[in-house]
């Protein structure tokens, strides 16, 4: 097949890049376009099985390499991956749909989360406790737990499997990958980035494949000791499941359905700003993304006003041209679930200010929405939209809003915005929230601690924390 995709996508199993062993092929969509860019190879069973055996391999020899020995192998490779920013950037944005301008963002998190797990992997220290018994030492080390399954999504095709391959590579695991099939281009062109930077044969394997598949054969081996998935809540209770068989342990980073408080004092200009921003971003396609607005009666009316005018000013088109702000969402199955909430919510009485239908042309354009007075049954209070809709809702009493904010069973991410620093941390600490936001929205830095709470799932992603899920921990009591 002809294509002008700048990636070949293949497999890398055991240090090669390989087609699939059984041929099975699907194809890449261009989310703005609606074109194929090019064919996808399928993982069989056969390679999966050389997968396990090569990240049993891969781990031997990549956790007795020295900490410093692993930092050199990762930093390199992000220096690699600097240097290809511009490509990287590119292939992201053809298969994501993100503005190219959110690609470069995203390649250059990616490039110091990667830079940031090789520092971070030399310092998996361990202590030393008094003895109790005479000439006693007691020791307690870190070891990498062993070969690790990781399943990314396709809303950040760089970020999601950086912070993979950093956190378990940095803790001297060997990793198995399977990246999106949505968004493959990505992540082939970054294990290029950690191949030619000299990773021994079988640290690091990446597939795609059919997902219940791949995770159904890798979960079932008792090789694999950890798993790691950034996705649905469905899925994660599914490989969760899984995981249990071998008591593997697990790192998951699920769906989430942030609320926003906008206190009486705050700032509508400022916050206004920072949200719109924050909501469309990525075309709302984001885990941590605003999502249910509740705003203070005394605010209401010029807030709404202000950010639905901003909505309906962003500029949407594909991600490579010049002012596009919004691009398409993923798929257009996804077009037809964002649909489908809207009309449930206007049909039980939220006003639509702007948006609110997809656009009529190639690619999944869905015109950046604000709903209004949103009732409490509208399913887009409960259900994740994952697309670029605004839920807006007036309160009145701190009580009452702490009850709405926190009563769905998701919590990763929630945003408070007020000028009262009591009142601030009041609101902070009634929240159910892995991360809260205050008066801004960046909640994600590759040295601070990323992940939910309750059905978003747990584990970190990120910070120390982040390399403390790879690790294990052995006592030594040692008498001379
Ligand atoms: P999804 O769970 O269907 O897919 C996510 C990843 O898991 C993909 O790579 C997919 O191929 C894979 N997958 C799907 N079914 C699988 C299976 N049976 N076995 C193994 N892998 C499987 O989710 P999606 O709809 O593609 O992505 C969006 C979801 O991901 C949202 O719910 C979003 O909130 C969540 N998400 C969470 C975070 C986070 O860090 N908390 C970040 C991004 C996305």
């Amino acid at each position: 097949m002809h294509s002008v995709f700048p990636e070949k996508i293949e497999l890398l199993v055991d240090g090669r890049w390989v087609q699939g062993s059984e041929r099975n092929t699907a194809e890449l969509v261009n989310p703005a376009t609606a074109e194929v860019l090019t064919e996808i190879p399928l993982a069989g069973v056969a390679d999966l099985q050389r997968a396990l055996d090569a990240s049993v391999k891969g781990f031997s020899v990549w956790k007795e390499m020295t900490a410093a020995g692993r930092c050199e192998a990762l930093r390199k490779a992000a220096e690699l991956m600097a240097a290809d920013k511009e490509r990287i950037a590119t292939i992201l944005t053809m298969e994501n749909g993100k503005p190219l301008a959110e690609a470069r963002a995203e390649i250059e998190f990616s490039v110091e989360a990667l830079q940031w797990y090789a520092e971070e992997g030399k310092r998996a220290y361990g202590r030393m406790i008094p003895g109790r018994l005479e000439n006693q030492r007691q020791i307690v080390l870190k070891e990498p737990v062993g070969p690790v399954a990781a399943f990314a999504a396709w809303n950040f095709p760089a970020a999601n499997v950086v912070r993979k391959i950093g956190g378990a590579l940095g803790a001297g695991c060997s990793l198995t990958l399977k990246a999106s099939e949505e968004t493959p281009g990505t992540a082939v062109a970054i294990a290029r980035c950690l191949e030619k930077a000299g990773l021994p044969e079988g640290a690091l394997q990446l597939v795609f494949g059919v997902p219940d598949e791949i995770s159904s054969y890798l979960l079932a081996s008792p090789v694999i000791r950890k798993v790691s998935l950034t996705g649905s809540t469905a899925v994660g209770k599914l490989l969760q499941r899984r995981a249990a068989e071998t008591l593997k342990r697990c790192t998951m980073e699920l769906g989430g359905h942030a609320p926003v408080i906008v206190h009486h004092d705050a700032d509508i200009e400022k916050s206004v700003a920072v949200l719109i921003a924050a909501k469309y971003r990525n075309a709302g396609q984001v885990c941590t993304s605003p999502t249910r607005f509740y705003v203070h009666q005394d605010l209401y009316t010029p807030f709404v006003q202000l950010f639905a005018e901003k909505a309906a000013h962003l500029k949407l088109g594909n991600g490579l041209e010049a002012g596009t702000q919004v691009g398409p969402v993923i798929t257009r199955r996804r077009l037809a679930a964002i649909e489908s909430l809207v009309r449930d919510a206007e049909t039980k009485g939220a006003r639509l200010l702007t948006g609110g239908r997809r656009i009529e042309r190639d690619g999944n354009f869905f015109a950046p929405t604000v709903l209004a007075d949103v009732p409490s049954s509208a399913r887009i209070l409960r259900e994740e939209p994952f697309g670029p809709v605004a839920s807006i809702m007036p309160f009145s009493h701190f009580d009452d809003v702490i009850e709405r904010a926190n009563s769905t069973p998701y919590g990763l991410a929630s945003f408070v915005f007020t000028r009262d620093a009591a009142l601030a941390q009041r609101t902070e600490l009634a929240l159910e929230a892995g991360l809260v936001g205050v008066n801004n929205t960046a909640i994600s830095a590759p040295e601070t601690p990323f992940g939910g709470v309750n059905e978003s799932g747990y584990g970190s992603e990120g910070g120390i924390e982040g390399l403390e899920g790879y690790l294990r921990t052995k006592f030594i009591s040692e008498v001379f």
